[in-house]
């Protein structure tokens, strides 16, 4: 979106380099603060021009100048009065150099890739911190600083539950890289696959909600049976309900593969109402009438073959909408025996997904986690390695984003307008969907973020109470590394024979 605003702008001859915001202000009074004090970008020839002679005696004393990171240093000598001038251009936190600090927390925040940001910083001559120093400073103060700043989110949001009246609906997803780029650590390198992997970290949620002492009443996963299977066994009196989003994609991949054969192709002409229906079977009806969702379900069927009376389903005998108009008449209906009908009544009437359908949730859905998994991919994009507390920092500050944001309105026009955008999403094979335009994302876990680190920093933090996640072995650990001489011979042999 960072185009977004960037219209097609032609520049006057005239055009002058300042900023349009440029302000005449008075200097803040007082110190505000290493976070909120406004730093400034300064070319070095124009800063020696205030260190040209001794402030006391005016002899030509120019000063000499020491780089730390983004700090400078710069101390002037007279040899006529012995005058020593000492000038830092940032205030320290602790024994850190606080612009230091700030770029590395910054960067952090800011879901940002570290090599990338100091590497921009290079490219325009800006004096900066070195790689590894960001690393130690991510390791030794920022990620405590995130857990901590997690934590304390993560208690509020248990205390405001608590309060509430009834129990929780809760619904969860798993999410993982699939070991073989240069992911590191994917979730599921402590379990047998990832679809294990959802079983445990669904059972690491549970002990989590007993010990916050949190009662759910139901849980809503896509159908992965072994989730399925624990849940009926040990969440005694939990309501497990499907999500339809899930169950949504299952059928229609089905569909696609039955309409990519010759034979049945105009099964795909139905595949967007058989979804549409699909979310309408589950949406219009409640939780106290769970029968009309399968009834209503099964009517599709019957719908696309022009039948819409008279159906063989007691609880819906007949198709909701009104008799059908002339021009609604023509569509391509499947004939009852072709092999489109036949190869459609196994998808959507087979005994499995009619007893998943029977358990769709009516009203949520997990489709705000797909929300959630696509924000965290801006913290944690998938080609780049993290270690294993990176990944959690990264992860923590997606939620965060993510709770500050997923109550945002939509955003309204000038003329009074809903603001909608036109999306193209993969899975739909080039038909559009329409997106609610969100008012501008706010960021108040960044300012909070860049005071805990401060804090941290500045010792003020009781760090006795910070559990850091522990490490389990990383992915590749059981692959064998090669001998690195042996390893470049083997390869050079090779190249020579090709
Ligand atoms: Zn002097
Ligand atoms: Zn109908």
């Amino acid at each position: 979106m960072d185009d977004d605003d960037d219209e097609d702008y032609v520049p006057s001859e005239d055009e002058e380099d300042e900023e349009m915001t440029s302000v005449t202000r008075e200097p803040a009074t007082a110190y505000r603060g290493p976070v909120e004090d406004q730093k400034y970008i300064v070319f070095e020839s124009q800063l020696m021009t205030l260190f040209q002679t001794c402030e006391l005696c005016f002899e030509k004393t120019p000063g000499k100048v020491r780089v730390n990171g983004t700090a400078v240093y710069i101390t002037q000598s007279c040899t006529s009065c012995g005058h020593v001038k000492q000038w830092n251009s940032q205030p320290k936190i602790g024994k850190i150099a606080a612009g230091n600090l700030l770029l590395s927390a910054a960067i952090l925040v800011s879901g940002s890739m570290p090599t990338k940001a100091l590497r921009m910083l290079n490219i325009m001559g800006l004096a900066t911190i070195h790689r590894n120093t960001f690393f130690r400073h991510q390791k030794a103060h920022l990620q405590p600083a995130i857990v901590k700043l997690w934590k304390d989110e993560q208690s509020d949001i248990i205390r405001s539950l608590e309060e509430m009246t009834g129990p929780l609906v809760l619904s969860g997803d798993g999410r993982s890289d699939s070991p073989g780029h240069s992911a590191k650590f994917g979730t599921s390198n402590e379990v047998k696959s990832s679809s294990w992997c959802e079983l445990v970290g669904l059972q690491r949620t549970k002990v989590f909600l007993d010990t916050a002492g949190l009662q759910v009443g139901t849980l809503i996963t896509d159908r992965n049976r072994q989730v399925a299977k624990w849940v009926r066994e040990f969440w005694i009196g939990v309501n497990h309900r499907f999500d339809i989003w899930h169950i949504a994609k299952g059928i229609a991949k089905q569909i696609d593969l039955l309409a990519s054969r010759k034979e049945s192709v105009d099964a795909g002409l139905w595949r967007k109402s058989i979804i549409n229906h699909l979310y309408w079977s589950a949406a219009s009806s409640t939780e106290e009438e769970r029968d009309m969702i399968l009834a209503k379900w099964q009517i599709v069927l019957f719908h696309l073959q022009n039948q819409h009376t008279d159906l063989p389903i007691p609880l819906m005998p007949s198709c909701p909408h009104d008799p059908l108009e002339e021009d609604e008449r023509t569509k391509v209906w499947l004939e009852q025996n072709s092999a489109s009908s036949v190869g459609l009544e196994k998808i959507l009437h087979g005994t499995m997904i009619s007893k998943d359908i029977s358990l769709l949730s009516t009203d949520h859905q997990t489709s705000s986690l797909e929300a959630y998994h696509s924000l965290i991919l801006q913290f944690l994009p998938k080609h780049t390695a993290f270690s294993y507390t990176g990944m959690h920092a990264r992860t923590y500050l997606a939620a965060m984003h993510y709770n500050e944001n997923s109550g945002r309105m939509q955003a309204v026009r000038k003329d009074g307008m809903l603001r909608w955008s036109v999306v193209f999403p993969k899975a739909k094979k080039g038909e559009y969907s329409l997106r609610p335009v969100k008012t501008e994302a706010t960021y108040e876990y960044t300012a909070k973020m860049m005071e805990m680190v401060v804090c941290k920093v500045s010792g003020d933090m009781d760090v006795t109470q910070i559990v850091m996640p522990q490490s389990p072995p990383p992915l590749c650990h059981d692959a064998t590394r090669p001998e690195m001489s042996q390893a470049v011979a083997s390869y050079v042999s090779r190249f020579k024979n090709k």
